[in-house]
């Protein structure tokens, strides 16, 4: 069962150190959030899975890490200067500041809010009268073009350095460097080039923690087809993102494929898939999969006068722009998704409700936790050689826990969601035959809670086997 409403996990997650509000001992700047000690192993961990199943071990694509400012002619280029806008509403009584089409979504439904002209949003809120969430009055301006991208100087002398954009999305650092790839590596279509990194977008209401924010990850890919290959490409992403999820412990039930309307479709697409997972407050999108044809390339090369076009390795007169499939992961959100997915309370048969953070075992932050049962001198010794022994011997995650009754410990590694405990007593150090045998531990499985009791020589073995 996983967390049933937000706060659940907003506060786990400051409890245990996944995730803080940001700026904190300043009151906090609204809507930013710092991972903690424990939600960067998380992030991080995700990243590392995603990038090695998504370019290191394929053949068919290679990373980039492009900058996060960019030529402002990028952005004329790819639209964003010109249509990277939400419908902006303000509340006439107090002044605050929506997007018209979120507010309309509840009533109308995603698809049908989304696909409003900017004329119709202000109707449409005084005819469903939609109150404002501050003040609870309906008297809405009408709505205007807000653009999302945040503007920056670069230069260091006042008034004279170019204004410049912190790019909304790290696609087109991909697409500006396409032709460099292609000098470089020699890739034969199809292939993509995939990129981790944050993206700024001046969201008018963010919010639902770190679901939308204006500083988030991304985690993207484009990949460049064959037009005539392009369905069958695009439907094995669509399949292969959805096997990516549900192999990291995400519920089929709470994940559907969601197709774009064609008025909803944006300016460079013809056909748009989201993956929506069912979040605490409602259905929302996770991923999306865009079919952006040749609309970046085309721009890019006319922007930037510069020929991006692929030349058929088989037929070096058959020159074309390649169109693009663009399998786009917001990282933060999966990250959000699987705190969320991974929430669960559950009743032990000594009548002990626990909490426990189910996560798949690739991502847990701390894969292992070494507990000496108590804090005397010779048994935290023995611990740290397991400890050290580990580290040495294995590439995971491990924590070291003195602190506390073992069983507030075990409590917490259950509240982290680490996998394996390896408790150090007595019995290990030879000094109680009822505890175990000399150089044996016992590993807990987070999950069934099962303990075996394991010989420190075969201590790498038994991980294995969970
Ligand atoms: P939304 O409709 O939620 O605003 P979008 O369609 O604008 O999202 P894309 O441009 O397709 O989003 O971005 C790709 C991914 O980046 C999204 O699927 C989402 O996971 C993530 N993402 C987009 N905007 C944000 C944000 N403000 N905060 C966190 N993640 C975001």
């Amino acid at each position: 069962m996983p967390a049933t409403s937000l706060d659940q996990v907003v506060s786990l997650c400051k409890r245990r150190g996944f995730i803080f509000p940001g700026s904190d001992i300043y009151g906090g700047l609204a809507n930013t959030w710092d991972y903690g000690p424990l939600g960067v192993e998380l992030k991080n961990k995700v990243k590392k899975h995603w990038w090695t199943t998504f370019v290191r071990k394929r053949i068919d694509m290679v990373g980039l890490d492009s900058a996060i400012l960019m030529n402002r002619r990028v952005w004329e280029a790819s639209g964003h200067v010109g249509s990277f806008n939400d419908p902006l509403v303000d509340c006439k009584d107090c002044n605050e500041r929506f997007r018209g089409d979120k507010l309309l979504e509840e009533k109308l439904g995603v698809e049908a809010a989304a696909i409003l002209t900017l004329d119709q949003v202000q109707p449409m809120l005084t005819s469903e009268k939609i109150a404002c969430p501050n003040c609870g009055s309906c008297t809405w301006s009408p709505a205007k073009h807000f653009n999302l991208m945040f503007k920056t100087k670069q230069g260091v002398i006042e008034g004279e350095g170019d204004d410049i954009y912190m790019r909304p999305e790290t696609a087109q650092g991909i697409f500006v460097n396409f032709k460099n790839v292609l000098n470089t590596m020699r890739p034969r279509l199809p292939f993509g080039i995939g990129q981790i990194g944050k993206a700024f977008r001046n969201e008018i209401t963010p919010g639902n923690f770190t679901f939308r924010t204006r500083e988030f990850e991304q985690m993207e890919i484009e990949y460049f087809v064959d037009p005539k290959e392009k369905k069958t490409l695009f439907d094995a992403w669509q399949q292969t993102v959805w096997d990516w999820y549900t192999g990291l412990g995400i519920a089929k039930e709470r994940l559907r494929v969601r197709e774009h309307e064609q008025d909803e479709l944006s300016h460079y697409s013809s056909k748009t898939i989201d993956i929506e997972y069912q979040f605490p407050w409602g259905w929302g999108e996770l991923f999306g999969l865009a079919d952006r044809g040749n609309y970046d390339l085309s721009q890019h090369e006319q922007f930037s006068g510069e020929d991006l076009k692929y030349t058929d390795p088989d037929e070096p007169t058959n020159k074309f722009l390649p169109d693009v499939i663009e399998p786009s992961f917001g990282c933060d959100r999966t990250v959000l998704t699987f705190l969320l997915e991974a929430y669960t309370e559950e009743e032990l048969p000594n009548g002990d409700v626990r909490t426990v953070m189910k996560f798949d075992k690739r991502i847990a932050p701390i894969t292992i936790a070494v507990l000496p049962l108590s804090k005397k001198e010779n048994l935290i010794a023995k611990a740290k050689e397991v400890y050290q022994l580990l580290l040495d011997e294995t590439n995971l995650t491990v924590d070291f826990d003195v602190t506390g009754s073992i069983g507030k410990r075990y409590r917490r590694q259950d509240e982290i969601g680490t996998p394996l405990c390896i408790t150090v007593d007595f019995g290990t150090l030879g000094e109680d035959k009822e505890q175990g045998e000399a150089d044996t531990v016992t590993i807990r499985d987070r999950d069934s809670l099962e303990q075996k009791r394991v010989k420190i020589s075969e201590l790498r073995e038994a991980i294995a086997q969970y």
